[in-house]
């Protein structure tokens, strides 16, 4: 278990696309040998109490977090809250704004389908029903219950995926608004999986760069499904650009193989840990985490 890390900052619950409700993920992650984790759903804390509750009772370590969409230079990137105060007024006013622009993404995405001859509109009755923040995740779950894919990877790749029918940009906020709205809740920002963006190396230094000068903490360094390559590169990445690291596996599904939860790799030791030290708890600085 040594070359494991017992650190997750990143992992989805029922409350966004995960299919797992918070309790239950909170006992599976713990399950796995992770010591510190972060419940981070998509633009949402609505999980966040249940998972902090079940964490207290298991006696793991535990931040609220949440996985924020944004736009830098016209695209989407993901941005990290961790260790976020899932109170803050502030906070909370920017993702009622994410809720709506995922709604009526959402309805477009519906539409769109629904024009290129899926059912969409049906799918999106069932999403709705739910009452859960909308993700494409949602859609392609439904497109393949419904039919109109095998699974749910291949509604991606048939509907949802860029330059399908139902991919739909929405006007996320910038990279830099989001920063400031994590700050302000207390918590410490991080790009997530930021060798998954189709950037060039260029692109990526200077996403860093600006991210770092606008009072960005991290970059997720281990990521679920990140090859060796993809960890020395964005070591890389945040020893030049200042920034400190994290370590997430993206966990949405126990029926999915390529992410599992409590088998990342350790943060390489030229990286800073985002987890050391205020605001994270006192266990963080424990080394059997790092
Ligand atoms: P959204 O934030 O609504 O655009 O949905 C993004 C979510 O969909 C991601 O967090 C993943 O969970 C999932 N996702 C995105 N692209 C793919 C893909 N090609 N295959 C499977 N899941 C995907
Ligand atoms: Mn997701
Ligand atoms: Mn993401
Ligand atoms: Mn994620």
């Amino acid at each position: 278990m040594n070359h494991r890390s017992a650190v997750d900052l990143h992992l989805h619950s029922t409350a966004s696309d995960g299919m797992l409700a918070p309790a239950a993920l909170v006992a599976h992650v713990a399950a796995q040998g992770v010591r510190l984790m972060a419940l981070t759903d998509h633009d949402t804390v609505a999980g966040v109490a249940e998972a902090a509750t079940a964490a207290c009772a298991l006696g793991i370590g535990f931040v609220a977090g949440v996985e924020i969409s944004v736009s830098w230079r016209g695209r989407a990137l993901h941005l990290l809250g961790l260790a976020i105060d899932p109170d803050s007024p502030p906070l909370a006013r920017a993702l009622e704004g994410q809720r709506a622009l995922r709604e009526a993404r959402a309805e477009a995405i519906a539409e769109r389908l629904e024009a290129a001859g899926a059912p969409g509109r049906q799918a999106h009755a069932v999403v709705r029903a739910r009452g859960t923040i909308p993700t494409r995740m949602h859609f392609a779950r439904e497109l393949a219950a419904l039919g109109a894919a095998a699974d749910p990877g291949s509604a991606f790749e048939r509907w949802l995926a860029r330059g399908r029918p139902g991919h739909v940009r929405a006007p996320w906020p910038e990279l830099t608004e989001a920063t400031v709205w994590i700050a302000a809740a207390g918590g410490r920002s991080a790009v997530a999986h930021p060798l998954r963006y189709p950037l060039s190396a260029g692109a990526r230094r200077e996403l860093c760069a600006e991210f770092a000068a606008a009072g960005g903490h991290a970059i997720e360094v281990v990521t679920g499904g990140g090859t060796a390559s993809h960890r020395e590169q964005a070591t890389a990445l945040a020893v030049r650009s200042g920034l400190a690291g994290s370590v997430g596996s993206d966990f949405h599904d126990p029926a999915v193989p390529w992410n599992p939860p409590g088998r990342l790799a350790k943060l390489p030791g030229s990286v800073r840990p985002v987890w050391r030290g205020h605001p994270f708890p006192d266990l963080a600085a424990d080394p059997e985490t790092a």
